[in-house]
């Protein structure tokens, strides 16, 4: 955002209360503050991922039950995060408001998206660290471009901005997208399994040598069965694998989780 586009935006703040994203009531400052372009009454419609999610990919379950091992999204299948954690099911209201930001241009709301992510923090395994870098999932350019910004980068900043003070987030555009794979809503999950292979390159000069007191957060508005975000982990790894350390946790995040 340009600070032309900015400062436009401020001021038409002065002049138009900001509204509900869910059912467009007018918010005062103390909501927006609270939870920004989201009321009260909409908020409720929103379906927190249960405790008692999967420990490795996140997936929640229909029925409340706590597990280390995986589940049957993936059982069968090697991820390369450690694990994976989302703040809200990826139903009703939700799924809506999250299709008009991606899809309705509406950059704004990412400051809400962000406020939505801070769930993830109740995880105590995320509670271990306190200094990540932030990498978001790339989209690549073409597509970028006609939508006019990549949700999970926007998204991440939001999230860092608005991240309690104990942690330390940076903002950390690692990756780029190389090719231009069918997008994975699309597909079945079997095809989504094999449609990412090589999609994401490392921007190496970018990337600093691992520290172990430090982690990484992979950031996506959506995950369904992972396979995005594990791909970006591979990249990760794969890109230090020669370093002397490691990095002390590769885990992905999502705003909503399919
Ligand atoms: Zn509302
Ligand atoms: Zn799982």
């Amino acid at each position: 955002m340009t600070g032309a586009t900015r400062f436009r935006q401020a001021a038409l703040g002065w002049i138009y209360p900001p509204l509900c994203a869910g059912c467009e009531t007018p918010l005062d400052s103390g909501r927006q503050i609270e939870m920004p372009f989201l009321c009260h009454e909409c908020e409720e419609t929103l379906v927190p991922i249960p405790e008692g999610y999967c420990q490795v990919c996140g997936q929640s379950y229909e029925t409340s039950m706590i597990s280390t091992a995986h589940c049957g999204n993936c059982g069968d299948r090697e991820l390369a995060f450690d694990f994976a954690v989302s703040a809200y099911r990826s139903t009703g209201g939700a799924r809506e408001i999250m299709h008009a930001y991606k899809y309705g241009r509406q950059l704004h709301l990412s400051r809400l998206m962000g406020h939505l992510m801070q769930r993830v923090w109740a995880d105590t395994r995320l509670q271990e660290t306190r200094s990540w870098l932030v990498v978001p999932v790339p989209l690549f350019s073409r597509r970028q471009r006609k939508r006019g910004f990549n949700q999970a980068h926007e998204i991440a900043r939001e999230f860092i901005r608005s991240a309690p003070k104990d942690y330390q987030l940076h903002l950390a555009p690692l990756l780029r997208r190389n090719q231009h794979t069918v997008r994975q809503a699309q597909l079945d999950r079997k095809e989504r399994l094999e449609n990412l292979t090589g999609a994401f390159k490392i921007r190496k000069k970018h990337l600093p040598e691992p520290d172990e007191n430090q982690g990484i957060l992979i950031v996506d508005d959506v995950m369904t069965t992972g396979t995005t975000v594990s791909e970006c982990a591979a990249v990760l790894r794969e890109a230090s694998e020669d370093s002397p350390t490691e990095w002390a946790t590769l885990a992905g995040l999502s705003v909503l989780r399919g």
